[in-house]
């Protein structure tokens, strides 16, 4: 089966550059532009990942990382937080969200494969030692 990945941006063609990218890789593709079209998307079965854009227009996208991490269904899910602040206190942030990895905009599409096939491999998340 082909891993599914929800996109949860608000920027409509850095959506569409996502979802081409991660559908030429192979992947099924979801999107999002919300809080609310992400958590209605995490009903669907199968996700294998979220690709999660932290600044969701006036919406912190994440609140969405936070909840993910309290559901018992979808604890272990990986999120890769997609930010354009690229400062190691917003980084921190993110991770103690509960994303597994945070990718700088502009996006390097070869640190985000990584990234994805890194944490698509993962069994469970743990959450950083603090
Ligand atoms: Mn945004």
């Amino acid at each position: 089966m082909r891993s599914r990945i929800l996109i949860v941006e608000d920027n409509q063609p850095n959506r569409e550059l996502l979802s081409d990218w991660l559908e030429a890789e192979g992947y099924e593709v979801l999107s999002a532009e919300n809080l609310r079209e992400g958590f209605a998307a995490l009903e669907k079965p199968d996700i294998g990942a979220i690709l999660l854009d932290v600044q969701l227009g006036d919406e912190d996208g994440l609140a969405l990382a936070q909840w993910v991490r309290k559901q018992e269904q979808l604890r272990n899910l990986p999120i890769i937080a997609v930010t354009a602040h690229a400062m190691v206190t917003d980084h921190e942030r993110v991770i103690k969200a509960g994303c597994n990895a945070c990718v700088s905009k502009p996006i390097d599409f070869g640190l985000l494969h990584r990234e994805i096939t890194r944490w698509l491999g993962q069994p469970a998340y743990s959450p950083p030692i603090s």
